[in-house]
């Protein structure tokens, strides 16, 4: 993880204290997402994490979940040459899906993915910006897998590390960029 990227983070992604409920600190993204050379260095720090030693992508696809994981995940994608894959809330997506369940921090959902968004075997990078309980993250490595597609590697930009999300990650490796104690 770059100096840069650091910097970025801490002084491009704004607290908000009890959104969107009270108890909740929620991380505002948007002020990173409007300062362009903030948002660079944080994709190209994303994207690092679906490369090898020799700077050439590990990963097949890069998966992003609703909505703003879309934000990152997208351009991490074009970053490293592979296809962009995303996971939907219900109902969105058009085509035959598979679906799960999960808990979130706030409230409950439902994930899908496109069932020939991954064909068996394609080693996946799943990008988000905050990893909080990990219930988001668990559901999208399932939805992977159900594909018969691998979650080799997870990178968020902001992980509260308090609810020990990683935990729920089992194997799959976590890369985030900054930890919140
Ligand atoms: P979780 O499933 O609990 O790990 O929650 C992760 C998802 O909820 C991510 O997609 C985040 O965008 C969102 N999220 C959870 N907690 C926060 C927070 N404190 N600030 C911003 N987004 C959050």
């Amino acid at each position: 993880v770059t100096q840069q990227a650091v910097e970025a983070l801490e002084r491009l992604v704004r607290d908000v204290p009890d959104f969107p409920e009270p108890g909740i600190v929620f991380k505002d993204i948007t002020p990173l997402l409007a300062d362009p050379a903030g948002f660079r260095v944080v994709v190209d720090a994303l994207a690092a994490v679906g490369r090898g030693d020799d700077g050439t992508p590990v990963v097949d696809k890069v998966v992003g979940m609703e909505a703003r994981g879309f934000m990152f995940a997208a351009p991490v994608a074009l970053a490293l040459g592979v296809g962009f894959v995303p996971v939907r809330k219900a109902g969105k997506l058009p085509h035959a899906t598979h679906e799960v369940a999960y808990e979130l921090e706030y409230g409950e959902a439902v994930l899908q993915l496109h069932q020939d968004a991954l064909a068996p075997g394609d080693r996946v990078l799943i990008v988000d910006d905050v990893l909080a309980t990990g219930g988001t993250a668990q559901a999208t490595c399932e939805l992977v897998a159900r594909c018969g597609a691998r979650p080799v590697a997870f990178a968020v930009l902001m992980e509260l590390g308090f609810l020990a999300g990683r935990d729920a990650l089992g194997d799959v490796p976590v890369t985030a960029l900054v930890t919140a104690p």
